[in-house]
């Protein structure tokens, strides 16, 4: 048995067996072609070339279908790759000045295109060199008669491991069959990240070496709520984690019937449990879950699964097919957080040595005013169409919080000026992640319609550990007197000037949370879909008097362990299954 620990990008426990994904280069001899035969071989190029096309469009179609336009967004810039004019023509002159095979001029002018992309060293193109790899090794299929991994067909449940999934193979996993997947390399932003919480399955990434470990038809388990994978794991390991899968699943299962029921404790307090997506087409999962809004919509996705910036057209689409969805229930959109681990194609041209202190999210934003504008106009003309809300993230300090109003003014204005409608009274909040922001949020409270508490940055920013840095994991505790005291302060005060708090961290869908956060007064949650339901069963199990309790409890204690193993033992009572 082998445990390996990575980064838990998509929720969920899954025991199944391995497929492990072939990422060996193809490797393409050269091979010399008579004069004669040249325009064979260049009609053979054109051929695959145009079947790629085809095949990639229909692709595009059944993905915009199933993941909406977003994820289909990767397909486009595939497409634009095997249409490059000057690409197909370097390699029609490879073939006549090498006299060689279509396949080995692909693979010559494919690899120095790839470089070309590396070597502009931005996080966000070096991804996009993944799509260069993956259109060639589809073109060369085609030329050499290599069938594709076929995922899309398979007879049985299996999770996928892979040293990187190509954009195309994630995009057409087959939903029924592909039970988790596993990769060596990656992060929070990657395709494989996005795709996985896209499809609702267990995902863990930044693993190393484990496409190299594991082999096909490996019993493995992948723990994305962990980021862990085990690797021919021992009966004993294999039942407690089936265990952990099947209570899930009854648990759903189960849970599936609080659906049209209240989130309400046993004595009649009321809590709005909301959820956190990346792309508008999670809205009908959540809803389906029990969401009663999105407390969170992290709008720059829209830039880390795109080819380019998006414009202010495709801004106000996304938002405008959100609340479509939402049929009225409300939408907190952020503004863009970009920067530290999200970055934009040009804005990571010069890395900085401490990113997530550095120019990200809201600073990035007040740096980059056309940019920043063309978002709000969006949101403004979409206020008009659903309940919408303005959230700034990463606020720390009352000036940039002004600013940022300021701009969004400006932009009310020139809506105004050029006639278009829009709600002028859109309630304005901002997340509380930064400490600065938590211990002045008295002052924040009389400036801003509500608070949403980012957990997550909280945690990262008040015990100074890095949040996606594997080897200082264990240090990144939610429940550290320290992050509670905040927490705590900023719902008070939030409830002293009569503004609505939420927690919208991953710490708001941790059942082993949902006692201690009520009971310190937090009425709103916004959390991932899946989590939903788990966290409304122990509401529904409980009182308030006892989460207050519970709460006054936690709050005497000093160490995240005396915290951690009281609440265990508290939610256990209530809810055996739940943590
Ligand atoms: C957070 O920091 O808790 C948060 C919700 O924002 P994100 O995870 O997108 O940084
Ligand atoms: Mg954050």
């Amino acid at each position: 048995m082998e445990i390996k620990k990575g980064i838990g990008v998509s929720p969920g426990v899954v025991v199944s067996t391995a497929v492990v994904l072939d990422t060996e280069d193809l490797v393409i001899p050269r091979r010399q072609v008579a004069p004669a035969e040249l325009d064979a071989e260049i009609a053979r190029l054109h051929r695959s070339l145009l079947e790629n096309i085809e095949h990639l469009t229909r692709l595009r179609e059944s993905v915009t279908a199933r993941y909406g336009r977003d994820i289909a967004g990767i397909i486009d810039f595939q497409i634009g790759i095997l249409k490059d004019k000057s690409l197909v023509e370097q390699v029609m002159a490879e073939i006549r000045n090498g006299k060689t095979t279509a396949e080995y001029a692909v693979s010559q002018v494919m690899r120095k295109y790839a470089a070309i992309f590396t070597q502009m060293k931005d996080n966000y193109l070096a991804e996009r060199v993944k799509d260069v790899h993956d259109v060639e090794r589809q073109v060369l299929r085609r030329l050499i008669g290599h069938k594709h991994h076929d995922l899309a067909h398979l007879a049985e449940d299996v999770v996928v491991i892979a040293h990187d999934l190509m954009p195309s193979q994630a995009a057409t996993l087959d939903k029924a069959h592909v039970k988790g997947f596993a990769t060596d390399v990656g992060g929070r932003t990657s395709h494989t990240a996005i795709v996985a919480r896209a499809m609702g399955i267990p995902a863990v990434v930044g693993l190393g070496d484990l496409s190299q470990i594991v082999s096909s038809g490996d019993p493995v388990i992948i723990d994305g709520y962990h980021g862990v994978v085990i690797i021919n794991p021992d009966e004993q390991t294999i039942t407690e984690h089936r265990e952990s899968e099947r209570r899930r699943l009854k648990v759903e299962t189960d849970l599936a019937g609080l659906l049209d029921l209240p989130a309400q404790t046993l004595d009649g307090y009321a809590v709005c449990l909301q959820a956190n997506i990346e792309f508008p087409a999670e809205v009908d999962d959540a809803i389906h879950r029990g969401a009663s809004g999105i407390g969170l919509y992290r709008t720059e996705y829209l830039y880390l699964a795109a080819d380019h910036e998006p414009d202010e057209e495709e801004h106000y689409g996304a938002y405008a097919d959100t609340l479509l969805r939402l049929k009225g229930r409300p939408l907190v959109i952020r503004t863009l957080d970009l920067g530290a681990d999200k970055y934009t194609q040009n804005k990571a041209a010069s890395p900085e040595r401490n990113p997530f202190l550095g120019d990200r999210s809201i600073r990035m934003c007040l740096h980059d005013i056309p940019m920043f504008k063309l978002q709000l106009r969006a949101i403004m003309r979409a206020s008009v169409l659903g309940d919408v809300r303005i959230m700034f993230p990463m606020i720390s300090t009352l000036m940039e919080l002004r600013q940022a109003r300021m701009v969004l003014n400006d932009v009310m204005e020139e809506l105004e000026d050029e006639g278009v409608s829009f709600r002028r009274d859109i309630p304005v909040g901002m997340m509380i992640e930064v400490p600065s922001a938590a211990l002045m949020a008295e002052k924040f409270a009389k400036e801003v319609n509500f608070f949403s508490i980012g957990t997550n940055d909280l945690t990262q920013y008040t015990l100074a550990v890095d949040r996606t840095n594997e080897k200082v994991a264990g240090l990144f505790c939610p429940a550290h007197p320290a992050v509670l005291g905040l927490i705590r302060d900023v719902i008070r005060k939030g409830a002293r000037n009569s503004i609505s708090v939420s927690v919208c961290g991953e710490m708001a869908g941790e059942p082993l949370y949902t006692l201690l956060l009520m009971g310190l007064g937090l009425a709103t949650f916004s959390m991932s879909g899946p989590d939903i339901p788990e966290v409304k069963r122990i509401i529904r199990s409980t009182t308030i008097e006892h989460a207050r309790q519970v709460a006054r409890r936690v709050m005497s204690f000093d160490s995240e362990r005396q915290v951690l193993h009281y609440l265990r033992e508290e939610t256990r009572k209530i809810d055996p299954e739940a943590v």
